[in-house]
């Protein structure tokens, strides 16, 4: 085996290609900003139904996005990862890679990850930088979440038929300083999704 396998791709002869096309030349052509729009919250909080909301939203307005689902991300990209606590981190790791490529490609990315660690949401705010992210808590206490039971996996984790579940066998760490907290239990997807485009709007993304 030749050692050269083993080595990080730093000391392996891979040097980084330098675009001429940039993301600010993206962003100048789009005629908009891109960032990353990471929701965070227990399942049911409404991450999902807020992300796709914001993007018929924007994408009315013309701006370029996509969205990553949780679990649309599992299916592929992170199809191999299970949701031990180390799986998860690294699950949240691929995705803030892959956050950053799309911020590159002049593309507002909305994320729906549950990410409950406050360590994990820190380490994508490392990856994709501190001014990309834009963190949205989706506030929606426990019980309404049960009762909403989105997914019917509330249930069945109550049951003990699924381990490692966030809220009830896995814990969640709120955000401490999110950039948006939603009152996703009480407020209408409507209120929501204006609280987001002010947000936008106020930092310059969007006009
Ligand atoms: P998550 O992606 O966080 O698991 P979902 O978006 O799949 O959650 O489910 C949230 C549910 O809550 C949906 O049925 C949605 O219609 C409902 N809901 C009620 N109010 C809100 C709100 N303000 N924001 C988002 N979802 C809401």
């Amino acid at each position: 085996m030749v050692v050269e396998d083993k080595l990080p791709p730093a000391d392996n002869n891979v040097v980084w290609h330098q675009a001429t096309v940039t993301r600010r030349r993206r962003e100048e052509q789009n005629g908009h900003r891109v960032v990353n729009l990471w929701f965070t919250g227990l399942s049911g909080s409404g991450k999902s139904t807020l992300a796709h909301a914001v993007e018929e939203r924007l994408h009315g307005l013309g701006v370029r996005t996509f969205v990553f689902d949780g679990d649309n991300v599992r299916h592929g990209l992170c199809s191999d990862l299970s949701f031990s606590p180390e799986d998860r981190t690294e699950n949240i790791r691929r995705i803030a890679e892959m956050v950053n490529l799309f911020l590159e490609a002049g593309v507002l990315a909305l994320t729906a990850f549950i990410s409950p660690l406050e360590k994990d949401r820190q380490k994508v705010r490392e990856i994709v930088g501190a001014e990309n992210m834009l963190e949205i808590f989706c506030d929606t206490p426990l019980e309404i979440c049960e009762q909403r039971d989105v997914k019917g996996m509330y249930k069945k984790a109550r049951a003990g038929l699924i381990k490692n579940y966030t809220g009830i066998s896995s814990p969640y760490e709120p955000p401490t300083n999110p950039a948006l907290h939603l009152n996703t239990g009480t407020a209408t997807v409507e209120e929501c999704v204006e609280q987001i485009i002010d947000l936008l709007r106020r930092k310059g993304v969007i006009d």
